[in-house]
């Protein structure tokens, strides 16, 4: 069997799906043997090439994850929704409970206008937050899920595993199965 490709791609989430990813430990090699990372948090790859997977945490919360989740869909044969805030925007659609100025606001313009320098990173024109922040099925086809907050690293080798070696992994049974 030929080796796979494999991205991991980090949108509007806080990376503790990606911290989790690592807490596989040394299972990465078992990974590693059967797939090479191509982009990703953890390696240098900046490029999307076509892949057999993708590993996507986060939702969408801007324009540029709405134009990045539709490349990524393109280029991944399987895209699978990486923990709750990729499936059901989770933490990060909390501010949907809120206007979108004032958590704009609240999150870039008020917070570092009082600090020592003055400077405003966060200025509007280089980031156009979306009014609501949704899950990547409400904008592409979602192939798989793995839920959790974040997922444990047991079910994320699980499922990398099993469609590492064209299986269709079964959730149900990931939570029985012991690794390491
Ligand atoms: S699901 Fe939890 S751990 Fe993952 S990005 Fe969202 S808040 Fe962070």
């Amino acid at each position: 069997m030929s080796k796979k490709k494999l991205a991991t791609v980090w949108l509007g989430g806080c990376s503790g799906c990606h911290m989790s990813l690592l807490d596989i430990d040394e299972r990465i090699l078992d990974v590693a043997k059967l797939a090479d990372i191509v982009k990703s948090p953890i390696v240098d790859g900046k490029e999307m090439p076509e892949v057999d997977i993708a590993l996507v945490e986060g939702s969408i919360t801007s324009d540029e994850h709405y134009r990045e989740i539709l490349h990524i869909r393109k280029k991944a044969k399987t895209l699978i929704a990486f923990g709750d805030c990729a499936v059901m925007t989770n933490v990060t659609g909390m501010r949907n409970y809120f206007p979108l100025k004032e958590v704009f606001d609240a999150a870039y313009v008020n917070a570092v206008s009082n600090d020592a320098e003055g400077q405003v990173p966060g200025h509007p024109s280089l980031l156009k937050l979306n009014d609501k922040v949704v899950p990547l099925q409400e904008v592409v086809n979602v192939d798989f899920v793995i839920p959790g907050c974040p997922p444990n690293a047991d079910t994320i080798f699980y499922v990398l595993f099993e469609f590492l070696n064209d299986r269709l992994p079964d959730l149900g049974k990931a939570k029985k199965l012991k690794y390491g």
